[in-house]
């Protein structure tokens, strides 16, 4: 039994074509877990079934053994970090990750700690009275963070964070993201389109192509033993 299991879960929108074929995986506690594939593959519809933000056709989701998709999306207790992170633009940055926060019922003291221990592990402190606007697009990209992190969520799910950055940015927070998961040992479903985002941050991947699982695996078995022609072309490994 793995931390989270999808089971068989499938999905179309209205009566158009299947966008999610049978897709059964298991994720380990403290992994970091890529989903990459081409845009239109079904990434972020199968991260929104997962956060229960769409519905599925069919199939089980399971976390600690526990069905998970009876629940309500607030029930699930996931945090999410996604491409248009929108912060409030009203609020400081303190009130942006405080906002995380909301509705856990802790107290003034406990709050405090939270927000430091991010503002911290986030390198946030310089900028912590500042609005959205005041900061350049990596600074905000870690409030993104600092804000899904703050819940201390069991699971995190991160649909493309990085592509509204450029390239130097994204090789840098490339790093931060992997530091930061690794400290907290957070399990993350990290979705990307990105190749080199997959391989240098996954310690497993799957690729996914026209909603069908096309291998899973670590990085150096995608690379060494792609199991079809496409992963090989998608991976950039020799053919
Ligand atoms: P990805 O994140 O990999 O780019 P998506 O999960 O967003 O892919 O989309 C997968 C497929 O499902 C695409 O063909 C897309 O057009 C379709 N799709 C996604 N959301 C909807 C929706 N709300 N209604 C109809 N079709 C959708
Ligand atoms: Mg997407």
């Amino acid at each position: 039994m793995g931390f989270l299991q999808l089971n068989a879960i499938h999905k179309s929108f209205h009566r158009e074509a299947k966008v999610l074929h049978n897709i059964s995986l298991t994720i380990e506690e403290g992994e970091f877990f890529v989903l990459v594939g081409p845009s239109g593959s079904g990434k972020s519809t199968l991260l929104k079934i997962i956060a229960g933000l769409e519905k599925m056709d069919g199939g089980q989701i399971l976390l600690n053994g526990e069905r998970m998709d009876t629940r309500s999306p607030r029930e699930r207790n996931l945090s999410m970090v996604f491409q248009n992170y929108a912060l409030y633009p009203h609020l400081t940055v303190e009130d942006n990750i405080l906002f995380g926060l909301k509705c856990k019922g802790l107290d003034q003291e406990q709050q405090q700690k939270r927000l430091q221990e991010c503002i911290t592990l986030l390198g946030l402190a310089p900028y912590s009275k500042r609005k959205p606007k005041e900061l350049s697009g990596g600074q905000r990209q870690r409030v993104a963070l600092a804000r899904s992190i703050v819940s201390h969520a069991p699971l995190c799910l991160m649909d493309e964070p990085l592509s509204n950055l450029d390239a130097k940015l994204r090789a840098q927070m490339r790093i931060e993201i992997k530091q930061l998961q690794q400290t907290l040992g957070l399990t993350t479903i990290y979705v990307t389109h990105d190749q080199t985002e997959a391989m240098t941050m996954g310690d497993r991947i799957m690729v996914l192509h026209q909603g069908d699982i096309q291998q899973i695996g670590t990085p150096l078995e995608l690379y060494n033993q792609p199991t079809n022609l496409f992963v090989a072309q998608f991976i950039g490994s020799p053919t």
